[in-house]
């Protein structure tokens, strides 16, 4: 059997140990310490737009507190997209909201801003305006900013902007991850680049950064003895694990090369299949660092389906897997409200994304292209 090929595994650069090496020499073993500090300053000098960094335990972490610190608590409504990752929602229920989910647009497959207005209008005109909006630069694409930042405007609701797949895509030039009134990331193993396991929360206010901080760290009123006025939580950024991000973010730029490479042997394998799109940017003001690449089919075009080239691919054993599945088809918020058509259902039903990590050689790539160019 040859080896296994993953969708999106770690990719060290080679300085990450040093880092954290200099994490055991000094004893920094703890949530706080020197790696914190500089991976801090060096996403916020990536990011630029003057924003503050608080990294935290995960992506998860970061949206459940950026939502408790807009103020969303039990019986409210947030409205998120529906074709993500179950973490862009799951903070909503924590904080005992009910999340409402807006179907996607073809361009960037990103929460459409009309359904997004729709959606606005009835849960008003039923009483409830919502708190926060979640939009997510899935796959890495950035969503259409203008227009969903135009729609929140008017309605006067913060956007928690979910950045988790996006780091180093850009959209007008400006850097993902700078769009929200506060935005996420995630440094989860398979993300663009890892701590093992981490997040960050970004804001240009800086009071929100510490905020967060604060309740990251238990919320401990200032004190000699341990004393609390509110709930806090444990969510802080381990400074062993923020030492492997500093190594990290020395190779960001190169690794989001490498997987805008891979989009392109993607494309150039299927250039002359008929029925299969690779996704690309739909646009010159988007710029997608490709996280993922990922293909949708044409099944009126073709006698290939994505399930057909999964289980191929499968038989050498190299790793595909479905499109996320919609929030709103999930057998867990089979109850909470939709706005939308069936767009995200239709990309969840014919696409398929495939391996792309910036770390597949030329062994892995002729493997891939071998199984993809002789199915039929
Ligand atoms: C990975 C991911 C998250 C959560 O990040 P974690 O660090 O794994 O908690 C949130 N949203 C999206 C879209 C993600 O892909």
């Amino acid at each position: 059997m040859n080896p296994k090929i993953y969708l999106s595994s770690p990719h060290m650069g080679g300085t990450e140990q040093n880092f954290v090496n200099d994490a055991f020499d000094t004893n920094w073993i703890a949530p706080l310490g020197p790696n914190v500090n500089g991976f801090e300053s060096d996403l916020e000098n990536y990011l630029k737009e003057d924003v503050h960094v608080a990294t935290l335990s995960s992506g998860t972490a970061a949206i459940h507190l950026a939502l408790i610190m807009l103020g969303v608590t039990r019986g409210d409504e947030v409205i998120c997209q529906s074709m993500t990752f179950s973490a862009s929602a799951n903070p909503i229920v924590y904080q005992g909201a009910t999340p409402i989910f807006i179907d996607s647009e073809v361009d960037t497959w990103n929460m459409c801003p009309i359904h997004l207005e729709e959606a606005i209008k009835d849960r008003i005109s039923k009483g409830k305006k919502p708190k926060a909006i979640i939009p997510v630069h899935l796959y890495g694409m950035p969503y259409k900013v203008d227009e969903i930042n135009a729609v929140a405007q008017k309605y006067g609701i913060p956007i928690v902007e979910d950045s988790a797949e996006a780091l180093g895509s850009t959209y007008k030039g400006q850097k993902c991850g700078t769009f929200g009134d506060i935005s996420i990331l995630s440094f989860n193993g398979n993300k663009i680049i890892t701590t093992s396991s981490g997040g960050a929360l970004v804001t240009k206010d800086v009071s929100l950064k510490n905020k967060a901080m604060f309740l990251a760290t238990q919320a401990r009123d200032e004190a000699l003895h341990y004393q609390h006025s509110q709930i806090g939580y444990n969510y802080r950024l381990s400074n062993v694990c923020a030492g492997i991000g500093r190594g990290q973010m020395e190779v960001l730029d190169k690794h989001i090369g490498l997987r805008r490479e891979m989009n392109v042997f993607y494309k150039d394998i299927f250039k002359t299949m008929e029925g299969v799109t690779v996704f690309t940017e739909p646009s010159e003001s988007i710029f997608s660092n490709h996280w993922l690449s990922s293909i949708t089919i044409d099944t009126t075009k073709t006698k290939l389906s994505a399930e057909k080239i999964r289980i191929s691919l499968d038989k050498d054993n190299i790793e595909s897997r479905p499109l996320w599945k919609p929030m709103h088809l999930q057998p867990v918020f089979k109850d909470a409200p939709y706005y939308g058509a069936k767009t995200a259902q239709t990309l969840f039903e014919n696409g398929l994304c495939l391996p792309s990590g910036s770390n597949l050689g030329e062994k892995e790539k002729q493997r891939i292209r071998a199984v993809l160019e002789n199915i039929n």
